[in-house]
């Protein structure tokens, strides 16, 4: 008999029931919707509302002509410069050579599960891929669910409840704080009792900061501090700097991972090369202290705390419960509230909620069920950026000089789909 290699029967089966990541379908979805001349609110995806800062789009410009690959753990300039941004804000005493880039660091968290072998522990809700990746090359996925007097963070109890099972047992875990999907961050005492835990059974903790500097008060602790011979940052310019479609990401290693590192860099050499060289010019310019970044951050926080402040509040005011957010731009909100609403509109999911709401109210939502947690509680991950980031900074700017705080009215005026969705929501729930 012939071998049976139609298309289907020669897929990696890792790959079986896997999507498209439902944040890309969430946006590839909305803005067909918005082509086709229909009012969405697009609360679905997280992508920052604001600019490139000019100074780094100026660099991008005068760097256009670098045409040649660079080196394969990326500039030498460009990761000192990371180093140097990393141990300004953290403490921490990482040099040019502990850094890796890569082409975003989505693309850098799949090379560490391909290169670290162990399981993946991750706290539910956490953000949409670091499970598929593990799915797709194979590791087991440990998930940990949160609590809601915890703001849904994972505890260092809870670590050590599933590492005293198999203490012997590799393992990465992934933290993100601020939080994709909740907006939460771990406070410093909280991130040292885990560190305490990681240190006792040899976690891998690899510390998603990419939102950090998106922290509504500005500073943010890092697990780094606590367990420097343990912990990976990872970050990037796709927050903070406004650039996610520049495709740029790091790793800050420990010096104890070198191996690690050079594993990853194996990879990556196997597989992108090195990353995109005028963005790598150009990111030097972002990471370098000056005073247009900072200045560019003050405004980006300043707004973003109003925004979610002011989400936070409405849907609270609905006895909606999520927890308040620290930073970034995500809420989670838990509409278990309105779960007689919703059944007797035979919405028995998540997904099915959230359809509906995009289908009849135009706001477009994340099922909570992406983020790992039960698909029949009525969770949904709210990314508060739908407005014009160069006309809110330009308005910040202004209050702020007039030491005027941004307060709800300026929410409502500078930022209208923020409001009208908030409202479009209240009213569609409001009326189930
Ligand atoms: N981590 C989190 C929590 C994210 O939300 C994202 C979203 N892009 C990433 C990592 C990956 O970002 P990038 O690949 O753009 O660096
Ligand atoms: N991180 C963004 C989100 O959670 C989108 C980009 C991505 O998933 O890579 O919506």
């Amino acid at each position: 008999m012939l071998p049976n290699n139609s298309i289907s029967s020669v897929i990696n089966q890792n790959l079986f029931g896997l999507g498209i990541s439902a944040t890309v379908a969430i946006n590839e979805k909305s803005n067909a919707l918005l082509r086709s001349g229909k009012k969405v609110y697009r609360f679905g995806f997280g992508q920052s509302p604001f600019p490139v800062p000019d100074i780094v789009v100026k660099a991008l410009q005068e760097n256009a002509f670098q045409k040649d690959y660079l080196p394969v753990r990326g500039l030498p300039e460009l990761r000192a410069a990371i180093a140097n941004f990393i141990n300004r804000r953290k403490g921490t005493s990482a040099d040019a050579g502990d850094v890796l880039i890569g082409p975003g660091s989505k693309e850098l968290m799949f090379l560490l599960q391909l290169s670290y072998y162990g399981e993946l522990v991750i706290p539910a809700p956490c953000w949409v891929s670091y499970a598929p990746q593990a799915q797709i090359i194979g590791r087991h996925i440990m998930r940990v669910p949160t609590r809601r007097a915890n703001n849904l963070l994972l505890m260092p109890d809870e670590l050590e409840a599933i590492c005293s099972n198999d203490p012997e047992r590799p393992r990465l875990l992934v933290l993100n704080y601020p939080s994709n999907p909740t907006g939460a961050a771990y406070d410093a005492p909280t991130l040292q009792a885990l560190a305490e835990v990681a240190r006792k059974y040899r976690i891998t903790v690899l510390s998603d900061e990419i939102y950090a500097e998106l922290n509504h008060q500005g500073r943010s602790n890092s697990i780094a501090e606590y367990y420097p011979e343990g912990a990976i940052i990872s970050g990037g310019l796709s927050k903070w700097c406004g650039a996610g479609g520049w495709r740029l990401g790091f790793f800050v290693f420990p010096k104890s991972m070198k191996r690690l590192e050079d594993a990853m860099a194996v990879c990556a050499s196997e597989t992108f090369t090195s990353t995109s060289a005028p963005i790598q010019y150009a990111a030097v310019k972002a990471f370098e202290e000056s005073a247009e970044i900072e200045d560019y951050l003050v405004l980006a926080r300043a707004i973003l705390a109003a925004v979610g402040r002011y989400i936070y509040s409405r849907l609270s005011g609905m006895e909606v419960y999520m927890p308040r957010p620290d930073g970034g731009f995500y809420l989670f909100p838990d509409f278990e509230v309105f779960r007689e609403g919703l059944l007797r509109k035979g919405l028995h999911t998540d997904r099915e909620m959230c359809e509906a709401l995009l289908e009849e109210a135009g706001v477009a939502l994340l099922p909570g069920s992406d983020f790992g947690v039960r698909p029949d509680r009525y969770t949904a991950r709210l990314s508060y950026v739908d407005f014009d980031g160069r006309a809110a900074m330009a308005a910040a700017r202004e209050n702020l000089a007039k030491q005027q705080a941004l307060d709800d009215a300026f929410v409502e005026e500078v930022c209208p789909n923020i409001a009208g969705g908030v409202e479009a929501m209240a009213q569609w729930f409001g009326g189930l």
